[in-house]
């Protein structure tokens, strides 16, 4: 197997000859590096839909971005409305709340809306982004249920424009390489996948703490707004790598509710869920998510050999070995590479790859389901 080093990685996409033509023309799922490139035409105008802690990183994130800048917000908070125009320099015209956000439709200057609000959230403004002609990214889980899903794709197919979900793993070089080790079977086929991801939430010496749930953060222990606990928020991702490391999609799945150590915290969501997932021709993937404790892993095993990354899917530095060595990749800035991807695919008037579509998003939420119900049941749930 031949491994690929950071700088055979980046001569091999040619951008240390700094070629837009060439990035252009890469799969969807090669990201320029951080020291990239010298792209001068159009940007892509974003506004920003929600000014929380992962809108911050957006933000954050397109003062570098090669292909996407930042041009206006949705924000239903005054202050920090006048807090975002004068740090980023934003047009008072590209400001908006939730009330009058409608009126994006006439404003010619922003081309996508990135909604990045609490997860029941993101159908109600994904739509209305739409039916104002503006593309969208949506944040994960695009929605709380299978039938927003389809509204959300709908209304987007509808009016015309493009539909992201915030897959920034699909744009991250050690995740891409799990998905090329298992998917050319470079190992043989895989027979099993762990995947597993999860972080402590709260102080385990306060388990007796009232929830308010106005305060930050809190929506995700409301089961309206977040429609779920760390399934919803974490969990996805395991379903996504035991996705993509096989290029299969699962056919049954079982479940287990785990142990509730903070009741109060945890009486609408649930704390902790572990599941398994059957694949066609047989393999598995186990995969745990919780709110209770700390773990980042993948871990794939094949006929001739083995594939991991730990940590996997936080914001990284990732790291990576196979039974034959380390990966040696590019440490790329997630939301970076994958606003410069969808970017570049959008500015060129291409349609954005499938795996990282409403249509992908929609099939996680058809899995997240199908946990639930099984987690629920005890029953095995056929897909
Ligand atoms: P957050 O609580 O920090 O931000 C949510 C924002 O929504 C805030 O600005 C808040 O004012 C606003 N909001 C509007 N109406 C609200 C309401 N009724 N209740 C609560 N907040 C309301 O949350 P976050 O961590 O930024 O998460 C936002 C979205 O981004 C979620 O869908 C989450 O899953 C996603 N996310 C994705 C990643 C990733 O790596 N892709 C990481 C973190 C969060």
């Amino acid at each position: 197997m031949k491994s690929i080093s950071r700088r055979n990685f980046v001569n091999k996409l040619g951008v240390g000859l700094g070629s837009a033509a060439v990035l252009n023309a890469l799969p969807s799922f090669i990201v320029p590096p951080d020291e990239a490139l010298p792209y001068e035409g159009k940007k892509l105008n974003i506004a920003v839909c929600g000014l929380g802690i992962y809108g911050n990183l957006v933000a954050k994130a397109l003062q570098t971005s090669q292909y996407c800048t930042l041009a206006g917000i949705v924000t239903g908070t005054p202050a920090k409305a006048k807090e975002w125009k004068a740090k980023y320099n934003i047009a008072e015209k590209n400001i908006y709340n939730y009330t009058n956000f409608d009126k994006i439709l006439s404003n010619k200057d922003i081309d996508l809306v990135y909604v990045t609000l609490p997860n029941s959230m993101h159908k109600e403004f994904t739509i209305r982004a739409a039916k104002a002609g503006k593309h969208v990214i949506t944040e994960k889980p695009m929605a709380t249920s299978v039938e927003d899903c389809k509204e959300m794709i709908k209304a987007c197919s509808d009016a015309g424009v493009q539909l992201a979900v915030g897959y920034r793993l699909h744009y991250e070089p050690h995740n891409m390489e799990i998905k090329r080790l298992g998917q050319d079977k470079v190992f043989g086929p895989v027979r099993l996948v762990e995947a597993s991801f999860a972080y402590k939430t709260y102080d385990t010496s306060k388990i007796n703490e009232t929830i308010d749930f106005n305060d930050h953060g809190k929506w995700r222990l409301n089961k309206e707004l977040a429609g779920g606990g760390a399934l919803m928020d974490l969990g996805i991702y395991c379903i996504q790598a035991s996705r993509y490391v096989q290029g299969l999609e699962p056919v049954a799945v079982t479940a287990q509710f785990g142990p509730v150590n903070n009741p109060k915290r945890f009486e609408q969501v649930e704390e902790t869920i572990s599941w398994q997932m059957e694949f066609p021709g047989g393999a598995i993937a186990n995969c745990t998510t919780s709110y209770g404790y700390f773990i980042d892993r993948v871990y794939a095993s094949a006929d001739s050999g083995t594939f991991e990354l730990s940590p996997a899917m936080s914001y990284g530095p990732l790291k990576g070995k196979t039974s034959k060595g380390e990966l040696d990749l590019p440490i790329v800035n997630h939301q970076q590479a994958q606003l410069d991807g969808i970017g570049s695919v959008i500015l060129a008037n291409k349609k954005l790859p499938a795996h990282i579509t409403g249509e992908e998003g929609l099939k996680d939420m058809n899995i997240i389901t199908a946990i639930y119900e099984a987690a629920r049941t005890g029953k095995r749930v056929v897909l």
